[in-house]
């Protein structure tokens, strides 16, 4: 029994050691892939509620790995976020976003995500202006994304950050509203552009009251502070027209449109 127990020990530390050198690995990787010219934005269109026109485009990073193939997000943004690798890509999407969006013929916005970890760099703001200035992009045509974590604790001042962004012209949305602590209250600590309602909210809907209960809530007072409502992860027209109904103003899914490099974005619906 002593034997086994220890072999079970031995064999719990080599794969511990396997998984902290594929750790290490993907580190180093993640450190070469923005010089190496491996990141991409893709971009998913946003819609208003006509379904005449796309007024702008979310941002989202894929990392074109040389041996791994495409890289999700997911899979990668938290180890960035645990090594501080998130400040330097987080500065390359900003500046990529404003050089691309640049570009479009239709001067649609473009919505860049910004970690909870880039507010601890207190050049923050200098980073998006200098986007801007770099690129030329008109302030009011981009918008950041930042979830309620960020509100959560204000000893960095963050707050502050976010009024200084919206000093600058930029637009400020409230991403994945509805998950984690989510309190109406926060709405009050900064003047949000938007709100982006979680995408499960809208995946539930149909079969659940509360999911309902929630978009409604969400909406009702949307209409009184005057903050436009995005509702995310659309996937089929009963999704939108009921959203519709229930007063959302923009939509985001795969409905309209999925993420797609900017020359090959959708730019008609
Ligand atoms: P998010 O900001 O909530 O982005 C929306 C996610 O939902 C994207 O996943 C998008 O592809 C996906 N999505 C859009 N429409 C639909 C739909 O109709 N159905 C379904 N099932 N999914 C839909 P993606 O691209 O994998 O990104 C995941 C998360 O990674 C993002 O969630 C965001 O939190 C983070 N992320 C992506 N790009 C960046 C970035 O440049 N910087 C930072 N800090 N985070 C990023
Ligand atoms: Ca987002
Ligand atoms: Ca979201
Ligand atoms: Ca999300």
């Amino acid at each position: 029994a002593k034997r086994n127990g220890r072999n079970r020990y031995e064999y719990f530390t080599l794969e511990m050691d396997v998984q902290a050198r594929t750790r290490r690995c993907m580190e180093n990787d993640l450190r070469e892939a923005i010089t190496e010219n491996q990141m991409r934005l893709y971009y998913q269109p946003i819609t208003n509620s006509d379904q005449q026109a796309i007024i702008g485009y979310e941002a989202l990073m894929r990392w074109h790995h040389p041996s791994k193939g495409l890289i999700m997000p997911g899979d990668f943004i938290p180890l960035a976020e645990e090594t501080g690798l998130i400040h330097s890509l987080g500065a390359w999407a900003l500046y990529e976003a404003c050089r691309e969006a640049k570009n479009w013929a239709g001067g649609q916005a473009v919505s860049v995500n910004l970690s909870p970890i880039q507010f601890k760099n207190s050049a923050l703001v200098s980073v998006v202006e200098d986007a801007l200035r770099g690129s030329g992009l008109e302030p009011w045509r981009l918008e950041v994304e930042i979830t309620e974590s960020v509100l959560l604790d204000d000893t960095l001042g963050n707050i502050h950050i976010l009024q200084s962004l919206k000093a600058l012209g930029v637009l400020i949305a409230l991403d994945d509203f509805g998950t984690g602590y989510s309190s109406l209250s926060y709405l009050r600590s900064f003047p949000f552009d938007k709100i982006k309602i979680d995408r499960s909210f809208i995946n539930d809907m149909s079969d659940s009251r509360e999911a309902l209960a929630i978009i409604r809530a969400i909406t009702g007072m949307s209409r009184s502070l005057d903050i436009q409502i995005t509702a995310e992860g659309v996937e089929n027209r009963e999704q939108f027209d009921k959203l519709k109904e229930e007063g959302c103003t923009l939509f985001q899914g795969y409905f309209f449109g999925r993420p797609q490099p900017s020359e090959l974005r959708l730019t008609m619906l």
